[in-house]
């Protein structure tokens, strides 16, 4: 639904800023917490809905805000369960969400911008360039509309949510700060911080901040041992070198169970040997950590080659060996184009779009 550019789309807004709205359209404090309670219980599209809110405050909501929603999305289902959405934004661009569906959990992917200026050469987003930040809003609903679509199928719940989707999201650090207020804040979506992973290539100076403001995880996107290497596929490496990142690693804030998750994608012939295994072992010793060891996707081009199952297992033996949590992740939906920025690189056609219709609203006596 298309609102006036001055209207406030109050899913951009913390509790806090929520509140500094509500004052300054002549309402008490309380009332900007009620209103965050409304606008994130599912179903809830209108301020009409929000029943004990005064019908006169109401009526200047409707008439100064609005509370942006993904109303149309791309939505591919992959073999093995993986579900690929691609939301298009007001301004044209396109952004996408993987919802990953496991037995015990079910984990949505987010992106934080669209395009990326990070220019890794394995990855699809990398090679599209940098679009621009995704706003808050544009993040969170991401996870309002996989939650409602969810909600519709039966399908349980979202329980964890992991930041490795389009885009760097420590170069958008105050939306993603936003972001994570409203995901754990409990009148928000009310969730745990240590459900939330955020994953970075390697922006130090974001990492301490993240570190010092949240209590989420951290992952790194690590993908090779040597600072030469790293610098030809991961250009911030240039920036942040490897001794520069993992003492960063080091110095990240962390509770005692916690692990910094390393993510090392095995190229076949590039850093699938023996020798890197024993570097990676060296590198990360004494870092409170696990290691996700993935293959190449399919999507990534010919350049790079999946290394195969018995080099990846071999790779994995070394780093056990050395005491390391080490998981092979499987790669999911490789038959729905679902490598990271392979959707939203294609044309977006209307034809393909789903709505997304809402879910009733649980209750509707306003207790909150
Ligand atoms: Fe950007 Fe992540 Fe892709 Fe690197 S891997 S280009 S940081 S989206």
């Amino acid at each position: 639904m298309n609102h006036p550019p001055e209207f406030t789309d109050l899913k951009n807004l913390t509790q806090d800023q929520l509140v500094r709205f509500v004052e300054s359209l002549g309402q008490p404090a309380f009332r900007g917490r009620q209103l965050l309670a409304w606008i994130y219980r599912p179903g809830i599209t209108s301020f009409e809905q929000m029943t004990d809110l005064a019908k006169k405050f109401r009526a200047v909501l409707s008439q100064t805000a609005h509370m942006s929603r993904f109303e149309r999305a791309i939505i591919q289902t992959s073999r093995d369960g993986a579900v690929k959405f691609a939301f298009r934004l007001t301004d044209g661009q396109v952004i996408e969400s993987v919802l990953i569906p496991e037995e015990d959990r079910n984990t949505l992917c987010v992106s934080s911008q669209a395009g990326c200026a990070m220019g890794c050469s394995f990855c699809l987003t990398g090679q599209m360039g940098f679009r621009r930040n995704l706003t808050t809003a544009e993040i969170i609903n991401q996870v309002c509309a996989v939650r409602d679509w969810m909600l519709q199928r039966n399908m349980g719940q979202l329980s964890n949510l992991v930041f490795m989707g389009m885009g760097e999201p420590l170069a958008n650090f105050d939306n993603l700060m936003d972001s994570i207020s409203l995901l754990t804040e409990q009148r928000g979506l009310d969730f745990s911080s240590r459900r939330i992973t955020v994953s970075t290539c390697g922006l130090v100076p974001q990492m301490h901040q993240l570190g010092t403001q949240t209590k989420v995880n951290l992952a790194i996107s690590l993908h090779a041992v040597d600072d030469r290497e790293r610098d030809q596929i991961m250009p911030i490496n240039k920036k942040y070198p490897l001794a520069e990142l993992i003492e960063a690693c080091r110095q990240y804030p962390q509770k005692k169970r916690q692990r910094i998750m390393f993510e090392f994608t095995l190229l076949r012939g590039v850093n699938d040997s023996r020798e890197t295994a024993e570097e990676l072992a060296r590198l990360l010793s004494g870092v409170p950590c696990k290691i996700n060891l993935l293959a190449v996707n399919s999507g990534g081009g010919d350049a790079f080659q999946h290394p195969g199952r018995e080099r990846m297992l071999a790779f994995q033996k070394i780093l056990r060996d050395q005491g390391f949590t080490v998981f092979i992740r499987q790669s999911r939906g490789d038959d729905i184009s679902a490598a990271c920025g392979q959707l939203a690189g294609q044309e977006w056609c209307e034809d393909a779009a789903e709505s997304l219709t809402v879910p009733e609203p649980a209750s509707s006596d306003g207790s909150l």
